[in-house]
């Protein structure tokens, strides 16, 4: 990893990083106003350059005029499994296993309650606390649905693997921590949980598209994942679902709805399951999500995932150096090692929310999350270094001059 020298730090060297930046070409795919930092992708990923016109074909030439005979003979029936096969290439999942629908909570929801099935005698579910919201509140609306026999135990990171025991059916973690951008390594803590009889499901929310996963190789169980992040699928794009090919034929979920079924179109009273991972689907497929989420996922597929891991470390790296030289007033909410970390770094400070409204101001953007967080997120397709040396610039002179102390940045927004 490249260090910069503390004497000659300057924003030089950074413009130089861009020149010599193998992925820089791919920036200009993405729809970036001019003079936009952003440092956001990690929440909602940047609009793809060709989306819009891709959407706007399905939307007036399939919906307009092909209507209901799109959902053959433009595939829109197929899209959830089409688009499967794309996600399972950058999770390293064979076909079959991966399927676009519903949203990463639902999914958690409809995986949790099959791994339970598949646990019969067991009763624990097993989470961090401090996991992303949603999936700490699906586990415990479950355990609550199920009654008294289904507990949920959420424990501090350093506690969770002790606790898998033999009544544990499953554990439940998010890949890389929503706020701080602690990195799980995937391999030990699947083993050891397996290794207890009990299966893993991994959130792969805050992982997918921002570096190499490779389920199949680690023998995952279970994994969910939302695809506008790092994916750019857009604001409420379709998630996903993973289950392995050897899980299949006991995979039971939950919300059978008819397009889970065998035979959708039979239309018969009863409820028969699809084998495959065609029944994690519930209901009718988001048809204009999916089409911009196709979009997303060409490019994605597109960039060397290997080079896109190296070039967030590298970015991930060169923040932490710059906020350690030249930002004293924070304090670092993320790993320092690069191993360990995702693709975003933490800084925390007790006024983080009125700090990034000033930064934001300058259209700079980042986000906020309770109590103290301020989360820069970096996507490796559309980011640039000098992005990185403006943002600390721009930190630097708000922190130094107190201009994040103004009403209008201190009065808190519905989203942060
Ligand atoms: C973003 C995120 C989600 C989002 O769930 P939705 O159902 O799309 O709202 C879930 N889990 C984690 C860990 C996330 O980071």
């Amino acid at each position: 990893m490249t260090q910069l020298s503390p004497l000659k730090l300057d924003r030089s060297q950074f413009e130089l990083l861009d020149q010599n930046d193998s992925l820089a070409p791919m920036r200009d795919k993405f729809s970036l106003e001019e003079g936009l930092i952003y440092l956001d992708g990690n929440s909602l990923g940047v609009l793809p350059k060709a989306t819009a016109d891709h959407v706007s074909q399905v939307i007036k030439h399939q919906w307009g005029v092909d209507l209901i005979r799109s959902w053959n003979s433009h595939h829109w029936m197929q899209k959830p499994t089409q688009l499967g096969h794309k996600v399972g290439r950058l999770i390293g999942a064979d076909v079959g296993q991966t399927i676009v629908c519903d949203t990463t909570s639902v999914n958690i929801f409809k995986l949790a309650a099959a791994a339970i099935k598949m646990r019969p005698d067991r009763s624990k579910l097993i989470t961090e606390t401090g996991n992303f919201a949603t999936d700490l509140y699906l586990l415990q609306g479950l355990a609550k649905l199920l009654g008294d026999h289904i507990e949920v135990i959420s424990l501090p990171r350093d506690e969770v693997l002790q606790a898998v025991d033999e009544d544990t059916a499953l554990v439940l973690l998010t890949h890389v921590h929503f706020k701080t951008g602690s990195m799980w390594d995937m391999a030990s803590v699947t083993q050891i949980t397996q290794a207890q009889g009990a299966l893993m499901m991994w959130d792969l929310s805050h992982s997918v598209g921002a570096m190499p996963i490779e389920l199949d190789q680690i023998n995952a169980d279970l994994a969910v994942g939302c695809t506008y992040k790092y994916l750019n699928g857009g604001p409420g794009a379709p998630a996903f679902v993973y289950v392995a090919q050897r899980h299949l034929s006991q995979f039971e979920q939950p919300l059978t709805g008819w397009l889970g079924h065998a035979k959708p179109f039979d239309f018969v009273d009863d409820y028969q399951g699809a084998t495959g991972i065609e029944q994690a689907m519930c209901g009718t497929p988001a048809v204009l999500g999916n089409a911009a989420l196709e979009v997303a996922l060409d490019l994605m597929l597109s960039a060397d995932m290997a080079q896109v891991r190296r070039k967030s470390q590298h970015m991930g790296q060169l923040f932490i150096e710059l906020i350690q030289q030249r930002c004293p007033w924070f304090e670092l909410g993320s790993p320092t090692n690069p191993e360990q970390r995702g693709s975003q770094v933490s800084l925390t400070h007790p006024q983080g929310y009125a700090i990034m409204q000033a930064l934001i101001a300058r259209n700079i953007v980042g986000d906020f999350r309770a109590p103290n967080n301020l989360r820069f997120g970096f996507t490796p397709l559309y980011l640039r270094y000098v992005d990185l040396w403006d943002c600390v610039e721009a930190l630097v002179d708000i922190m130094s001059t107190e201009s994040w102390n103004q009403p209008q940045f201190l009065k808190q927004q519905a989203v942060t």
